[in-house]
């Protein structure tokens, strides 16, 4: 009883007044779970700043995100998968994070640049320690996406650095523009979970030589 009630679907004396068939029963359970599973993820992303850059709309219920489903199954790709999951969740640490987790005891700038605080989007779109990684990974996503979109749809849409993170971190974010230019989505998530990987390893070289 509570479970039908959970999912919103019929009583059980509604169900016995007429009873589906086995097929549309399954397809209104499914249906009824999807939709109440999605509701409470999407009051719980708008609850969590942790969740910000994820594209919550665009999942479907029993797909995987397409950041698993273009993993390939090489130990290097599993690593960069690890990253990219801990930064899409927010739970990659920055100095940010940590200023926070201290109560604001441990200063957040940037220990590499000392220019302001570091959070994700400082790490990469704008620290100047990281400029040459990003050069080299972020360059072959804005062509990718220019290629399809064109240099005016991208200027237009990736006005500023928390955007371009948007992008970076979930480019599902952007499915409605894509979809309409035919661009390969699963090219550009493998794009930038090199970018994720690469920028977090210069980072974790540069970290460890100021340490
Ligand atoms: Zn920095």
């Amino acid at each position: 009883m509570e479970t039908l009630q959970l999912y919103n679907l019929p009583n059980i004396w509604e169900l016995q007044c007429s009873l589906p068939t086995k097929y549309s029963w399954k397809t209104l359970v499914n249906l009824k779970m999807s939709n109440h599973w999605k509701n409470i993820l999407q009051i719980d992303t708008i609850q969590k700043t942790s969740l910000k850059y994820l594209a919550i709309n665009q999942i479907k219920n029993g797909k995987p995100h397409i950041s698993y489903t273009t993993l390939q199954p090489t130990i290097l790709d599993v690593r960069k998968g690890i990253i990219k999951s801990r930064m899409m969740t927010r739970t990659y640490t920055l100095q940010a994070d940590r200023h926070k987790f201290s109560r604001y005891e441990i200063a957040p700038t940037c220990q590499m640049c000392n220019q302001e605080p570091e959070d994700l989007t400082h790490m990469l779109t704008t620290c100047s320690a990281l400029s040459e990684t990003r050069k080299e990974t972020f360059n072959p996503i804005k062509n990718h996406v220019t290629k399809f979109i064109g240099e005016r749809k991208w200027k237009e849409t990736f006005f500023d650095r928390h955007q371009i993170t948007v992008l970076i971190i979930d480019c599902t974010n952007f499915s409605y523009i894509f979809r309409e230019s035919k661009l390969k989505i699963e090219e550009l998530e493998m794009l930038t979970r090199d970018m994720c990987y690469k920028m977090h390893n210069s980072r974790l070289k540069l970290i460890n030589i100021s340490v």
